[in-house]
């Protein structure tokens, strides 16, 4: 087992007039209490305490003073570098994570204010950072200290996250399993044995089937309520039905980690999300960015959680995974959903099923040598991609949902 570190950033998204306002309060009180401690060369936790605690700041930054007062004070710090943009600690308790998948702006974050009152912020993380972001809501991953600073005229809070991983000792033979996301079967898994030959699929078609009814209720019960101005019960019950969703959505990602946990040295090949937009016929705008918001959030889950067992994630590049034939590579067409037909008539393929013709295309693309680690892409990448499909310009309609999460959320 071992320990991974990694320090999220978060941008806080325009926060209003009246909540910039109490971010700056919160800073200056912060700045004012650590110059004071620091001044009064507090030593120890209980001396940083009887200074701090006169000032009106969350007890999460004062707690948090209270342990960094002293290690500035003990050591060689400069008191000239207690310069004024000293980014405001929170200890890990303080700030807490929320998820509306359903908002253009999916993630929200809280800022204590001062005791008995908070912050609730839209915060847009790194694209690269959303398989942390979901370990953290899980609670796969803990939230360490937090830290609240101003750049350039925007605030940011900075998260350090640790989650435990797992190191598998990794061997000469590799299983690469394609996975493919698409809309009859959520998710589609498909490797090949020894021999090359396909085996062992496995479709999750129900769950594909409870995620479309959940989104079209979603869909139809909102716009009703929307109507009538019931705005608040459009919140709570778009909340509960996205939960659902997202439950879905984790039983599927760990049942995919459990599959390709039983094969030698596993590789889950990833579409990149770019590709997929590219072969997938889309209805409306909306229905465009939940795909983009599925997708993006399947593979951060699968990235995780593989990750967390040791089992190593690709994306691979491939032009046509829907429409090209596993076995002979010409193009091909799906007369439905869930047939794929080869149109080679040498092909011993004529009919397939769709969506493990399309995994074992995504795998084959990982052993053709079509495929790279997050490591060695570029800033066009998939999760960049993935972060644009769900961005906030995608439509009127997301703005819309969105003002009624910011209603209820404004303080
Ligand atoms: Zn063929």
């Amino acid at each position: 087992m071992t320990e991974l570190t990694e320090t999220l950033e978060l941008k806080l998204v325009e926060p209003n007039a009246h909540k910039h306002r109490k971010l700056c309060e919160t800073k200056q009180v912060y700045q004012n209490a650590l110059q004071a401690a620091f001044n009064a060369n507090c030593a120890t936790q209980t001396e940083a305490n009887n200074v701090v605690v006169n000032y009106n700041l969350s007890g999460y930054a004062k707690n948090a003073l209270k342990k960094y007062v002293p290690q500035l004070c003990g050591g060689s710090y400069d008191a000239n570098e207690l310069h004024d943009d000293h980014p405001v600690r929170f200890t890990n308790e303080g700030p807490k994570l929320d998820h509306k998948p359903q908002n253009a702006i999916e993630w929200y974050i809280k800022i204590p204010h001062h005791d008995d009152y908070n912050l609730w912020l839209p915060a847009q993380p790194d694209p690269e950072q959303q398989e942390w972001l979901e370990a953290l809501y899980a609670g796969d991953a803990k939230m360490g200290e937090c830290r609240l600073f101003g750049r350039d005229g925007k605030w940011y809070l900075h998260v350090v996250a640790t989650r435990d991983v797992e190191e598998r000792p990794s061997s000469a033979s590799e299983t690469p399993i394609g996975v493919d996301i698409g809309e009859a079967s959520l998710l589609t898994v498909c490797h090949r044995d020894e021999r090359g030959t396909p085996a062992t699929p496995n479709l999750w078609n129900d769950e594909g089937k409870r995620v479309r009814q959940l989104r079209e209720t979603y869909f139809t019960a909102t716009r009703r309520l929307q109507q009538r101005g019931s705005e608040r019960i459009v919140e709570s019950y778009g909340d509960s039905l996205w939960r659902q969703i997202d439950d879905i959505l984790h039983t599927v990602t760990s049942e995919v980690v459990a599959y390709a946990d039983q094969f030698e040295n596993p590789v889950l090949v990833l579409e990149d999300l770019t590709h997929i937009r590219e072969n997938m016929d889309y209805g409306a705008f909306m229905n465009r960015r939940l795909h983009g918001w599925g997708f993006a959030k399947l593979h951060a889950q699968i990235r995780y959680k593989a990750t967390e067992n040791g089992i190593r994630v690709e994306t691979a590049n491939p032009a046509y995974t829907s429409k090209t034939c596993h076995c002979c590579e010409e193009l091909g067409y799906r007369p439905d959903q869930a047939t794929f037909t080869c149109s080679n008539s040498e092909c011993w393929v004529s009919e397939y099923h769709a969506d493990i013709n399309a995994a074992l295309n995504i795998a084959d693309c990982y052993l053709s040598g079509e495929s790279h680690s997050r490591e060695h892409t570029d800033g066009d990448d998939s999760a960049e991609e993935g972060g644009r499909l769900t961005g906030p310009q995608d439509s009127q309609a997301d703005a819309e949902t969105q003002q009624v999460t910011l209603g209820a959320y404004a303080s």
